[in-house]
């Protein structure tokens, strides 16, 4: 991985976001009315997909039912010019949305990728997190007055009297770090979290709190989770997670000592590997994480001997 994000699933930067134009209402009318501009519709943070399992791309121009339909619509941005919108049909009862649509079925983009382009499944995971987003900011937390969206739904803002309260889509960032051994044999440590299966080894992570840096909640995370004290902290990469609101930000760390004392709770074993043994799981079929998670890249950069 080290730095190049290109291979992390759901970034990319995929699309012009077009922040300049968004905020004009009279634009995004003339986007919506444009042959060539396309609206994906989602249901309840899934994408709603055709009979081969492609997520359904609807011209604009055709969609009018649908978007009449939909709870919310946003613009998510520009693909070599064209105008994409996402619409949430969350408001509708699965058999409804699907109709509305014209889809099959509602599948998680994460049971997807792969399946998809890598353009596909970032466009398709920033669609779910910005209308997640929407649909927990109806109302002002200052005031409880109703929200409305603006900035073609990249804003949302109080219509109470006297509030006028401005919400912008909110961001969860989680550290996740590959904490390798002081000295040598080369090692790092991995963990069986609470309700992972017996032999299901992962990477550390944790949210990062108010009032911390990443490199603080780094320690802390480790501190924590496996009674471990780490000296460097490096910053690896950084990975777009929308599921619903998260931005996973990689970190590699070297540990004072090889004590470890986990807290029983969130992780219930952590033990140190080597490269080989690590090589020999892949090798007896174990996955090194998911497909589309950081924590695979950060493993496989480790086991590379890179970063
Ligand atoms: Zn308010």
């Amino acid at each position: 991985m080290r730095t190049d994000d290109r291979v992390l699933a759901y970034g990319g930067g995929w699309l012009d976001r077009a922040a300049a134009l968004r905020g004009d209402p009279g634009w995004l009318v003339e986007r919506l009315t444009d042959p060539a501009s396309l609206v994906l519709p989602l249901w309840r943070d899934r994408c709603l997909v055709d009979s081969e399992r492609a997520p359904v791309r609807r011209a604009a121009v055709d969609a009018v039912e649908l978007l009449a339909g939909a709870d919310e619509t946003v613009f998510l941005g520009l693909d070599a010019g064209r105008a994409v919108f996402a619409a949430d049909l969350s408001g509708r009862d699965g058999h409804e949305a699907c109709e509305l649509a014209g889809a099959a079925e509602a599948v998680d983009v994460r049971a997807l990728v792969g399946a998809l382009g890598a353009a596909e499944a970032a466009v398709q995971a920033y669609a779910k997190g910005l209308l997640h987003w929407h649909r927990g900011q109806r109302f002002c937390g200052s005031c409880g007055a109703a929200t409305v969206a603006g900035a073609g739904g990249h804003t949302r803002s109080c219509a109470g009297v006297g509030c006028g309260r401005l919400l912008f889509p909110r961001i969860e960032p989680a550290v996740i770090m590959l904490v390798e051994a002081p000295g040598a044999p080369e090692r790092c440590l991995l963990a069986r979290h609470q309700g992972a299966a017996e032999d299901s080894w992962s990477t550390l992570a944790g949210f990062v709190e108010i009032g911390e840096s990443l490199e603080d909640a780094v320690r802390r995370e480790l501190a924590e989770e496996a009674g471990v004290a780490v000296r460097e902290v490096t910053y690896q990469g950084s990975q777009a997670w929308p599921f619903p609101a998260g931005l996973m930000v990689g970190f590699r760390a070297t540990a004072a000592s090889t004590r470890v004392r986990v807290d029983g709770e969130e992780v219930v074993e952590a033990r140190w590997f080597t490269r080989a043994e690590l090589r020999d799981r892949v090798a007896a079929g174990r996955a090194l994480g998911r497909i589309d998670s950081i924590d695979r890249h950060l493993l496989g950069s480790w086991l590379d001997g890179r970063g």
